[in-house]
């Protein structure tokens, strides 16, 4: 069979991609798998992405129509803060080398991932589409943060100069199968995950830093996923789009421990140290750009979401990134 478009998905193995992944072979709607396209799926054993040549062999060895870009160096507070250069320097190598490379080889579309996350510390809210560039990121994730806020600047310039094809999309904070659930170093989700769970494996307390009561916009990967594979085959600007939940569809941190413990059946000591840093209490994200271009997208509702995440962890613990 004759492949009209071939995808290369970089970063196929971490949480995103493998939702990805998942949505190709089983949504039986229009975002799974279509006749005449290809999906190829990599990670860092195919080609250690920060250097060139390592990109180059992979669009000489896959010859990608379209490349959806997920590959990043990413981490929570405590790496974000300690590594900053790393952060700025792996992740503008690995973008720079993957779009350079998608140009050369004349790729007719490149959809790649920002973050809510680097948006202006000092910024008013709902945040949107049109703030990335105002001021500096908070202090914890500037590398991080300009790294990726570049990404924006270089689709525009290869548009501007050349007319390429290249957007990217902006998820608030992801979660789902596959995530990272090391407890030194992970999301809220998947750390209060794995952390209720060894609660419960060794009869200890679930202890949730903080009060429990800031708000987040978190987004199931599957349903990321499905958005991301929206973008590549309709979405035509090249200005970003936030990918969200909607303000009234936030959750406060209680929610998630009350889902998690549910979800995990979870029935020992459960309580909250309110000793510990709360963080911004909100950081609302604003998805009415998305919305108008897909007003009917139903998400996952949370409690379903996180109770197949928590099912997806207990089943492959062994596996897991803890
Ligand atoms: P993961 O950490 O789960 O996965 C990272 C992926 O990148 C892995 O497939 C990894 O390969 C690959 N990778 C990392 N470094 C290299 C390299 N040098 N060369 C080749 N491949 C590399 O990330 P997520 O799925 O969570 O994130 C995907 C994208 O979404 C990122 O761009 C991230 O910035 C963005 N994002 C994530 C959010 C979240 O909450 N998780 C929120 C907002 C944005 P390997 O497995 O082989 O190491």
């Amino acid at each position: 069979m004759n492949n009209d478009k071939v995808i290369l998905v970089t970063g196929g193995s971490g949480l995103v991609g493998k939702a990805i992944e998942w949505v190709i072979n089983n949504d039986k709607g229009k975002f799974g798998s279509k006749e005449k396209e290809k999906w190829i799926f990599i990670n860092s054993k195919d080609g250690d992405l920060r250097s060139m040549e390592a990109t180059h062999a992979i669009f000489q060895k896959y010859k990608p129509t379209h490349v959806i870009h997920l590959a990043a160096l990413v981490g929570g507070l405590f790496k974000n803060m300690k590594y900053k250069l790393d952060f700025l320097r792996d992740n503008i190598l690995i973008n720079d080398n993957i779009l350079h490379s998608a140009h050369q080889y004349k790729v007719e579309k490149v959809v790649s991932c920002l973050s809510t996350c680097i948006f202006p510390d000092k910024t008013t809210y709902p945040i949107d589409e049109t703030m990335i560039h105002n001021g500096p990121p908070h202090e914890s994730n500037f590398g991080y943060a300009h790294a990726k806020r570049l990404i924006d600047i270089q689709n525009k310039a290869y548009n501007d100069q050349f007319g390429d094809k290249y957007t990217s999309i902006i998820p608030t904070n992801v979660f789902g199968p596959h995530d990272n659930y090391d407890l030194q170093d992970s999301h809220v989700i998947p750390g209060l995950l794995h952390k209720c769970y060894l609660a419960k494996k060794n009869g200890t307390p679930f202890i949730v830093a903080g009060t429990g009561k800031p708000l987040r916009q978190f987004i199931y990967s599957r349903d990321l996923a499905k958005l991301i594979i929206w973008a590549l085959r309709e979405y035509d600007e090249i200005e970003p789009v936030i990918l969200s939940v909607s303000e009234k569809d936030e959750v406060s941190i209680k929610d998630v421990a009350d889902s998690i413990v549910k979800a995990l059946n979870f029935e020992g000591d459960y309580t909250f140290d309110t000793t510990k840093a709360d963080g911004q209490y909100k950081k609302t994200a604003s998805n009415e750009k998305l919305l108008k271009y897909l007003p009917d997208f139903k998400f996952t509702p949370f409690e379903i979401a996180i109770k197949e995440s928590a099912d997806w962890f207990i089943e492959n613990y062994d596996n897991a990134r803890t």
